[in-house]
Protein backbone atom coordinates (compact mmCIF):
# COMPACT_ATOMS: atom_id res chain seq x y z
CA UNK A 1 0.00 0.00 0.00
CA UNK A 2 1.09 3.80 -0.52
CA UNK A 3 -0.07 6.49 1.48
CA UNK A 4 0.16 9.92 -0.42
CA UNK A 5 0.33 12.22 2.46
CA UNK A 6 -0.20 15.39 -0.73
CA UNK A 7 -3.74 14.00 -1.19
CA UNK A 8 -4.26 12.82 2.81
CA UNK A 9 -6.84 15.77 4.45
CA UNK A 10 -6.78 13.75 7.76
CA UNK A 11 -10.85 13.26 7.61
CA UNK A 12 -10.58 9.81 9.74
CA UNK A 13 -12.79 8.22 7.52
CA UNK A 14 -10.03 5.49 6.68
CA UNK A 15 -9.59 4.41 10.83
CA UNK A 16 -13.80 4.38 11.05
CA UNK A 17 -14.38 2.19 7.54
CA UNK A 18 -11.99 -0.39 9.35
CA UNK A 19 -13.16 0.08 12.81
CA UNK A 20 -16.85 -0.96 11.26
CA UNK A 21 -15.95 -3.61 8.96
CA UNK A 22 -13.76 -5.28 11.43
CA UNK A 23 -15.62 -4.66 14.90
CA UNK A 24 -12.35 -2.90 16.25
CA UNK A 25 -12.74 -1.53 20.29
CA UNK A 26 -13.42 2.54 19.74
CA UNK A 27 -10.03 2.66 21.91
CA UNK A 28 -8.34 0.80 19.83
CA UNK A 29 -7.49 0.82 15.93
CA UNK A 30 -5.67 -1.40 12.52
CA UNK A 31 -4.87 1.61 12.01
CA UNK A 32 -4.63 4.90 12.18
CA UNK A 33 -4.69 8.84 11.60
CA UNK A 34 -1.80 11.16 13.37
CA UNK A 35 -2.21 14.94 13.13
CA UNK A 36 1.87 15.67 12.63
CA UNK A 37 3.40 19.59 13.59
CA UNK A 38 2.94 22.38 12.23
CA UNK A 39 7.05 21.85 12.96
CA UNK A 40 9.68 23.48 11.80
CA UNK A 41 12.19 20.84 9.19
CA UNK A 42 15.34 21.62 7.41
CA UNK A 43 13.55 22.14 4.52
CA UNK A 44 10.70 24.25 5.74
CA UNK A 45 8.02 24.42 7.99
CA UNK A 46 5.76 21.09 7.82
CA UNK A 47 2.54 19.90 8.64
CA UNK A 48 0.57 16.74 7.67
CA UNK A 49 -0.88 13.96 8.66
CA UNK A 50 0.14 9.92 9.24
CA UNK A 51 -1.93 7.12 8.16
CA UNK A 52 -0.61 4.18 9.63
CA UNK A 53 -1.21 0.31 9.51
CA UNK A 54 0.50 -3.09 9.85
CA UNK A 55 3.28 -2.73 7.05
CA UNK A 56 3.32 -6.61 6.65
CA UNK A 57 6.99 -6.93 6.93
CA UNK A 58 9.36 -8.82 4.95
CA UNK A 59 11.34 -10.31 8.23
CA UNK A 60 8.18 -9.39 10.90
CA UNK A 61 9.10 -8.75 14.57
CA UNK A 62 5.73 -9.99 15.72
CA UNK A 63 6.28 -13.42 13.89
CA UNK A 64 9.67 -13.99 15.38
CA UNK A 65 8.03 -14.03 18.79
CA UNK A 66 5.16 -15.72 18.95
CA UNK A 67 5.20 -18.76 21.98
CA UNK A 68 2.62 -20.51 20.42
CA UNK A 69 3.06 -24.25 19.24
CA UNK A 70 3.80 -24.37 15.47
CA UNK A 71 1.57 -26.41 13.11
CA UNK A 72 1.68 -27.53 9.95
CA UNK A 73 0.09 -24.95 7.39
CA UNK A 74 0.17 -24.77 3.70
CA UNK A 75 -0.24 -22.37 1.62
CA UNK A 76 -1.70 -21.58 -2.18
CA UNK A 77 -0.34 -18.91 -4.71
CA UNK A 78 -3.81 -17.75 -6.27
CA UNK A 79 -3.38 -17.55 -9.75
CA UNK A 80 -1.01 -20.55 -10.02
CA UNK A 81 -1.96 -23.02 -7.28
CA UNK A 82 1.29 -23.48 -6.64
CA UNK A 83 1.46 -24.73 -2.65
CA UNK A 84 4.10 -24.22 0.22
CA UNK A 85 3.82 -26.02 3.28
CA UNK A 86 5.53 -24.27 6.61
CA UNK A 87 5.15 -24.49 10.39
CA UNK A 88 4.03 -21.41 11.69
CA UNK A 89 3.06 -20.56 15.25
CA UNK A 90 -0.54 -18.32 15.87
CA UNK A 91 1.32 -15.73 13.27
CA UNK A 92 2.88 -15.90 10.71
CA UNK A 93 4.07 -14.03 6.77
CA UNK A 94 2.15 -15.74 3.83
CA UNK A 95 4.92 -17.02 1.49
CA UNK A 96 2.47 -15.70 -1.60
CA UNK A 97 0.83 -12.88 -1.29
CA UNK A 98 3.49 -11.75 1.35
CA UNK A 99 0.61 -10.27 4.13
CA UNK A 100 1.48 -11.09 7.65
CA UNK A 101 -2.00 -12.89 9.71
CA UNK A 102 -3.57 -14.16 12.42
CA UNK A 103 -5.00 -17.55 13.58
CA UNK A 104 -7.30 -16.14 16.39
CA UNK A 105 -8.07 -19.47 17.00
CA UNK A 106 -4.73 -20.40 18.23
CA UNK A 107 -3.73 -17.13 19.80
CA UNK A 108 -2.72 -17.28 23.44
CA UNK A 109 -3.80 -13.41 23.70
CA UNK A 110 -0.62 -13.31 25.87
CA UNK A 111 0.64 -9.67 23.23
CA UNK A 112 3.92 -10.47 22.82
CA UNK A 113 3.26 -9.50 19.46
CA UNK A 114 2.25 -6.31 20.44
CA UNK A 115 5.04 -5.32 21.98
CA UNK A 116 7.69 -6.80 19.41
CA UNK A 117 6.59 -4.55 16.49
CA UNK A 118 8.44 -1.63 16.22
CA UNK A 119 5.13 0.32 14.64
CA UNK A 120 2.51 -0.05 17.41
CA UNK A 121 0.53 -1.78 14.64
CA UNK A 122 -1.04 -4.72 16.57
CA UNK A 123 -3.42 -4.85 19.70
CA UNK A 124 -4.93 -7.67 22.09
CA UNK A 125 -8.66 -7.29 21.47
CA UNK A 126 -9.90 -8.00 25.19
CA UNK A 127 -13.35 -8.82 23.79
CA UNK A 128 -12.14 -11.85 21.82
CA UNK A 129 -12.00 -15.01 23.76
CA UNK A 130 -11.56 -15.26 27.85
CA UNK A 131 -7.94 -14.06 27.41
CA UNK A 132 -8.21 -11.44 24.51
CA UNK A 133 -6.72 -12.20 20.91
CA UNK A 134 -3.92 -9.99 18.63
CA UNK A 135 -5.63 -8.31 16.05
CA UNK A 136 -4.38 -5.74 13.53
CA UNK A 137 -4.70 -5.26 9.72
CA UNK A 138 -5.03 -7.53 7.35
CA UNK A 139 -4.92 -5.93 4.49
CA UNK A 140 -8.52 -7.13 4.07
CA UNK A 141 -7.72 -10.32 2.81
CA UNK A 142 -11.24 -11.52 2.31
CA UNK A 143 -12.47 -8.63 0.70
CA UNK A 144 -9.86 -8.36 -1.75
CA UNK A 145 -10.27 -12.05 -2.58
CA UNK A 146 -13.92 -11.11 -3.49
CA UNK A 147 -12.75 -8.65 -6.07
CA UNK A 148 -13.11 -5.58 -3.33
CA UNK A 149 -10.55 -2.93 -2.11
CA UNK A 150 -9.80 -3.11 1.42
CA UNK A 151 -12.32 -0.98 3.65
CA UNK A 152 -9.73 2.15 3.73
CA UNK A 153 -8.78 2.19 0.36
CA UNK A 154 -12.42 1.97 -0.75
CA UNK A 155 -13.58 4.83 2.20
CA UNK A 156 -10.78 7.30 1.29
CA UNK A 157 -12.70 9.96 -0.58
CA UNK A 158 -8.72 11.79 -0.91
CA UNK A 159 -7.62 9.08 -2.79
CA UNK A 160 -4.84 9.18 -0.25
CA UNK A 161 -4.49 5.13 0.47
CA UNK A 162 -3.60 3.01 -2.68
CA UNK A 163 -3.61 -0.27 -2.51
CA UNK A 164 -1.65 -2.88 -5.06
CA UNK A 165 1.19 -5.19 -5.78
CA UNK A 166 4.61 -3.72 -5.14
CA UNK A 167 6.56 -6.35 -7.35
CA UNK A 168 4.19 -5.60 -10.52
CA UNK A 169 6.10 -2.90 -12.34
CA UNK A 170 3.03 -1.85 -13.76
CA UNK A 171 0.70 -0.77 -10.71
CA UNK A 172 -0.28 2.14 -9.19
CA UNK A 173 1.92 1.79 -6.09
CA UNK A 174 4.83 0.91 -7.79
CA UNK A 175 4.93 4.06 -10.25
CA UNK A 176 4.65 5.79 -6.79
CA UNK A 177 7.86 4.08 -5.58
CA UNK A 178 9.53 4.97 -8.68
CA UNK A 179 8.66 8.27 -8.06
CA UNK A 180 10.09 8.42 -4.33
CA UNK A 181 7.88 6.70 -1.89
CA UNK A 182 9.77 5.66 1.15
CA UNK A 183 9.41 3.33 3.37
CA UNK A 184 9.32 4.19 7.62
CA UNK A 185 12.59 2.73 8.22
CA UNK A 186 15.46 3.65 11.02
CA UNK A 187 18.68 3.23 11.96
CA UNK A 188 17.66 0.66 14.59
CA UNK A 189 15.18 -0.71 12.80
CA UNK A 190 14.97 -2.80 9.14
CA UNK A 191 12.61 -5.05 8.62
CA UNK A 192 11.22 -4.68 5.13
CA UNK A 193 8.40 -2.67 5.88
CA UNK A 194 5.65 -2.56 2.97
CA UNK A 195 3.96 0.63 3.31
CA UNK A 196 5.58 3.30 1.49
CA UNK A 197 4.85 7.09 2.27
CA UNK A 198 4.74 9.61 -0.81
CA UNK A 199 5.19 13.36 -0.05
CA UNK A 200 7.15 16.60 -0.29
CA UNK A 201 10.70 16.67 1.53
CA UNK A 202 9.34 18.78 4.52
CA UNK A 203 6.35 16.51 5.19
CA UNK A 204 8.30 13.26 4.71
CA UNK A 205 10.86 14.37 7.06
CA UNK A 206 8.14 15.47 9.83
CA UNK A 207 6.98 11.63 9.22
CA UNK A 208 9.99 10.02 9.64
CA UNK A 209 11.26 12.45 12.23
CA UNK A 210 8.12 12.27 14.29
CA UNK A 211 7.50 8.08 14.10
CA UNK A 212 10.69 6.40 14.01
CA UNK A 213 10.19 2.72 14.56
CA UNK A 214 10.94 1.64 17.94
CA UNK A 215 13.32 -1.30 19.24
CA UNK A 216 11.01 -2.96 22.04
CA UNK A 217 11.93 -1.91 25.17
CA UNK A 218 14.38 -4.57 27.01
CA UNK A 219 11.44 -5.10 29.50
CA UNK A 220 9.62 -6.28 26.84
CA UNK A 221 11.86 -8.41 24.63
CA UNK A 222 12.74 -10.28 28.64
CA UNK A 223 9.02 -10.74 29.12
CA UNK A 224 8.82 -12.88 25.60
CA UNK A 225 12.25 -14.42 26.06
CA UNK A 226 10.29 -15.98 29.25
CA UNK A 227 7.02 -16.19 27.45
CA UNK A 228 8.80 -18.45 24.74
CA UNK A 229 10.82 -20.59 27.28
CA UNK A 230 8.36 -21.14 29.67
CA UNK A 231 5.33 -21.91 27.66
CA UNK A 232 6.22 -25.94 27.15
CA UNK A 233 5.85 -25.83 31.16
CA UNK A 234 2.63 -24.32 30.86
CA UNK A 235 1.39 -26.40 28.32
CA UNK A 236 2.78 -29.79 30.46
CA UNK A 237 0.76 -27.81 33.53
CA UNK A 238 -2.23 -28.37 31.41
CA UNK A 239 -2.96 -24.24 31.73
CA UNK A 240 -3.68 -22.15 28.89
CA UNK A 241 -1.78 -18.76 29.70
CA UNK A 242 -0.26 -20.03 33.02
CA UNK A 243 2.73 -18.61 34.01
CA UNK A 244 2.68 -16.43 31.38
CA UNK A 245 -0.73 -14.91 32.15
CA UNK A 246 1.26 -13.93 35.13
CA UNK A 247 4.09 -12.87 33.12
CA UNK A 248 2.27 -10.37 30.85
CA UNK A 249 -0.31 -9.11 33.70
S1 LIG B 1 4.23 -3.66 11.18
FE1 LIG B 1 4.41 -4.71 13.14
S2 LIG B 1 2.65 -6.11 13.19
FE2 LIG B 1 2.95 -5.50 11.05
S3 LIG B 1 4.28 -7.10 10.16
FE3 LIG B 1 5.62 -5.39 10.82
S4 LIG B 1 6.27 -6.00 12.89
FE4 LIG B 1 4.45 -7.26 12.39
S1 LIG C 1 -0.86 -12.57 21.15
FE1 LIG C 1 0.72 -14.08 21.55
S2 LIG C 1 -0.09 -16.00 20.77
FE2 LIG C 1 -1.33 -14.39 19.87
S3 LIG C 1 -0.35 -14.05 17.90
FE3 LIG C 1 0.53 -12.60 19.40
S4 LIG C 1 2.37 -13.62 20.15
FE4 LIG C 1 1.14 -15.19 19.13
Amino acid sequence: MVIDLEKCIGCHACAVACKAEWDVPADKGRNWVKRLGPSNTPHGLASTYYPGLCNHCDQPACVAVCPADPVAMTFTEAGTGKTKTMEVAATWKDPFDGTVQIDKERCLGCGACADACPYSARYVNPALGEDGKADKCTFCVERVAAGLEPACVQTCLAGARIFGDLNDPKSEVAKYVKKGAVKMESDAVKIGPNVRYFGNRRDLHLLTESSTPQVMPEASMRRIMMAKMLRPLTKKAGTKNGLLGILTG
